[in-house]
Parts: structure tokens; sequence; C-alpha cells
């Protein structure tokens, strides 16, 4: 049975580089649960849906086909066929995953598609990264490595820009704390950090760093 290694924390704290660059290190798979959560926003969107209606949101859950890729080089999500990469990244779909996240429905389907993919990576290679907001507390509390990373809100911000490449970085910094609040004070399975999980602050680290530090984890 293959690995399991967790990563949370909250966006811009260099989570999705950090668990690509682990899983490459050490040959495994890559699940992005973030992008899942945005591929069900883009659908919701894309059919008109108001996502700040919840019971709108649940009674749609079951309708789209999300299927990711996983491998960590060049990882892959479609819904219903469609690759929508880019889509996931835009706006509009950032503007609203929150709401989405925040119903019940939407995030029972997801965990339960999530927990099927560590099950095939776990048969079937070597072991799979998986990164999101409640990986090491609700989808893989069991992981042998559960790790959370920080940044403070500048370094975040500044990643974040440079990603969706824009220059207005005090903008980003004021996205990432209204997301933050949103996904922190959620009823269901807000972003929270346990003890049994290792804090990692990647403020003053470069990418190699971390990436080294977590290998080294894992390899204990
Ligand atoms: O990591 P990323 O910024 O792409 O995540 C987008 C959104 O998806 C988060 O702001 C959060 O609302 C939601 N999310 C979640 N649970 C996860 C991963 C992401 O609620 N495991």
């Amino acid at each position: 049975q293959g690995i399991v290694i967790a990563i949370d924390g909250p966006s811009g704290s260099g989570k999705s580089s950090t668990a690509k660059g682990v899983a490459r290190a050490r040959d495994l798979r890559y699940l992005d649960t973030g992008a899942m959560y945005r591929a069900l926003t883009w659908w919701m969107l894309d059919h008109g849906v108001d996502v700040e209606d919840a019971a709108a949101v649940a009674a749609l859950v079951e309708q789209p086909v999300i299927e990711m890729g996983t491998d960590p080089s060049a990882p892959t999500v479609t819904v219903d066929g469609r690759d929508v990469a880019a889509e996931i990244r835009g706006k509009d779909v950032t503007g609203s995953v929150s709401a989405v996240s925040a119903v019940p429905e939407a995030r029972a389907l997801l965990v339960r598609t999530q927990r099927e993919v560590i099950e095939a990576a776990r048969r079937e290679s070597a072991g799979i990264v998986v990164e999101g907001r409640d990986i090491t507390t609700v989808v893989a509390p069991e992981a042998p490595v559960k790790l959370f990373l920080t940044a403070s809100p500048e370094a975040r911000a500044m990643r974040r820009s440079k990603e969706v490449r824009t220059s207005d970085v005090a903008a980003t910094q004021a996205d990432l704390a209204r997301r933050d609040k949103l996904d922190s004070s959620r009823a269901h399975s807000p972003l929270t950090q346990t003890a049994d999980a290792t804090e990692l602050d990647t403020t003053g680290l470069s990418l190699d760093e971390v990436i080294g530090l977590v290998v080294k984890l894992a390899d204990e």
C-alpha cells in the first residue's frame, strides 16, 4: 500500500507547488482538491446556477462528471469531458468557489471522490500527495504525513499575484483575506490547523527548501 501525504493551508502558502514537487521527487501521484471545488463551481456558473443559493447548488452537485488526472508533472481537470484547467483559475470561479465549498452536499460528494482517488493511488502506485483545506482533518486524517503550511499575508499575496499575473498585490491580499475568512468560518469542515499536523511556515523559504523538508519528513 502506498503512502499518503496530506497538506493543508490557505492559498498562497505554497501548498500546490510543494505538493507537486514532493510528488515528483518521490514518484507519487498528486491530487489538488481545490481544483475539484473550482471545477464544480465552474459547472454551476456555466449552468446559470446562483451559487449563493445553497439549496440550488445542493440539488445539482451530482450532475457534473469531474475527473482528475494525478500526474504531478501534468495534472488535469475535466468536467463532462471538457478540459477546464484555465477556466477554473479565472476571476468568476475564484469569486464564487467559497460559496460552493460551504455547501455540505458538495463537500460530501467531493470528499467521497477524493477518498476513491487516494485508495486507487495507494493500490496502484507508491502513493499520493493530497493538498487542500480539510485533508489532514476530514479526507485523510489517518495519513502518516500531515502538514499545515502557512506564510505571512504579504508573502502569500506576492505568490498568488505571480500565479494570476497581476501587479495589484494589495487587491490580491484583500481577496485572500476575504477567502480566508469564508473558508475558516464556514460551518462544515472549515480550514483548521490541528495539533497532529506539522506546521511549516514557508515565508522565508525557497520552494526547494520546503520540498526538501517535506521529503525528509516523509522519509522518517
Ligand atoms: O486551493 P484553492 O485556492 O484552489 O481552493 C479554492 C477554494 O476551494 C478554497 O478557497 C476553498 O473554499 C475550497 N476548498 C475547500 N476544501 C478543500 C480545497 C479547497 O473547501 N479541500
